[in-house]
């Protein structure tokens, strides 16, 4: 058997070579989905790439989503990739059919960004743009979170103004009004878009390709990295604690399952996630949802690296010199490169996985 280590790529594309190979050793079709507008990061075309295994009309689904987050997808590939290396194809109970989408923001995971094309948060995304939530506590300390000056003294002063806010609210009101989505700063962070994203689009085809929208029992892991202690493990539920879906998921991933809307979890409560908006297309559906979280390094760095990433974009451009230590940052924000790290999260994606086939069999 080959060690975890090996599953996990370089880069997008390395990512997207070893899901083919993968795909084509276990005698697997692959579906490519091109991104219309963008390149990646080496100058070549950029897709997400969908493989099922199992009966299309089986009345039981589970589906897999790497890279949401761009950058996040080195994980989420990875625990994809070396699964199929090891067998997963024969894993999957018989009548019961395995959806693995591959790289749902590949610009993001091609430029080490962990949002799209537009500066917008894929799994915010999912809103009724005519009308979208409001984020006031954003909107008040926009340019202390997301600063256009990130010289020290700017950044002395934008950190005061959050360190402000954190002492009369709390610390986890502060995360709120950063993490759970905004709709009013497209420089900023955090930002939900302006408009369905070319990721939100080609999910729901991907739901209607692979029938996804006619199962009566779905399961769903998205895979994230960045919240929590570094090589830890959350399966977040955003359901509430006491419903059928929760209660669900509990019995599938015990108590590693934390609910944010219940407050359970290290993330906040957020507006237009994925999991909302497929509780809302599936709406017979008995579907359960879980985001996979790891963490890696610890959150003020993780923010700094946000930070800084998105001062790049925004207000510097990719031959400023500090442009490479900045896309360093943000890689290793997400994907700590290291073999004690791949080791413990391999297991956190195997158990998901193994504990979820076994729940839909
Ligand atoms: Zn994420």
């Amino acid at each position: 058997m080959s060690s975890p280590n090996e599953h996990f790529p370089a880069d997008y594309r390395q990512a997207r070579a070893n899901f083919f190979a993968a795909c084509e050793a276990a005698d697997l079709g692959v579906t490519s989905r091109l991104h219309p507008g963008q390149m990646g990061a080496d100058g070549k075309p950029l897709f997400i790439d969908v493989t099922t295994i199992g009966p299309r009309e089986a009345a039981s689904a589970m589906l897999l989503i790497s890279g949401t987050h761009g950058v996040e997808g080195y994980f989420g590939s990875g625990i994809q990739t070396g699964l199929l290396r090891e067998g997963l194809a024969q894993k999957v109970p018989e009548g019961t059919k395995l959806v693995i989408l591959h790289a749902l923001n590949p610009f993001g995971f091609s430029w080490n960004r962990r949002v799209n094309e537009d500066n917008a948060d894929v799994n915010r995304n999912f809103v009724d743009f005519a009308n979208p939530p409001g984020n006031d506590a954003y909107d008040a300390l926009a340019e202390a979170i997301a600063p256009s000056d990130i010289s020290p003294d700017a950044m002395k002063v934008a950190n005061a103004k959050l360190r402000a806010y954190s002492a009369k609210n709390g610390a986890f009101a502060l995360q709120e009004a950063i993490s759970k989505g905004q709709y009013t700063h497209a420089e900023g962070i955090y930002f939900g878009g302006m408009r369905p994203s070319w990721s939100q689009t080609m999910l729901k085809d991907v739901f209607i390709e692979e029938k996804l929208f006619d199962a009566e029992r779905l399961l769903v892991i998205d895979f994230h990295t960045g919240l929590g202690d570094c090589g830890g493990a959350e399966m977040i539920s955003e359901e509430l604690p006491g419903t059928p879906a929760y209660a669900r998921a509990k019995a599938i991933w015990g108590t590693r399952v934390a609910s944010s809307e219940g407050g359970e979890s290290l993330s906040a409560s957020l507006s237009g996630t994925i999991d909302k908006a497929v509780a809302q297309w599936l709406d017979r559906t008995e579907l359960t949802f879980a985001a996979l979280e790891v963490g890696t390094e610890d959150t003020r760095f993780v923010f700094d690296a946000l930070r800084r990433d998105n001062w790049l974009h925004a207000y510097a451009s990719a031959d400023h010199p500090d442009a490479a230590a900045i896309k360093s940052k943000i890689r290793t924000a997400f994907y700590p490169d290291t073999k004690e790290w791949k080791r413990r999260v391999w297991a956190h994606g195997e158990e998901a996985v193994v504990a979820a086939l076994k729940a839909i069999a």
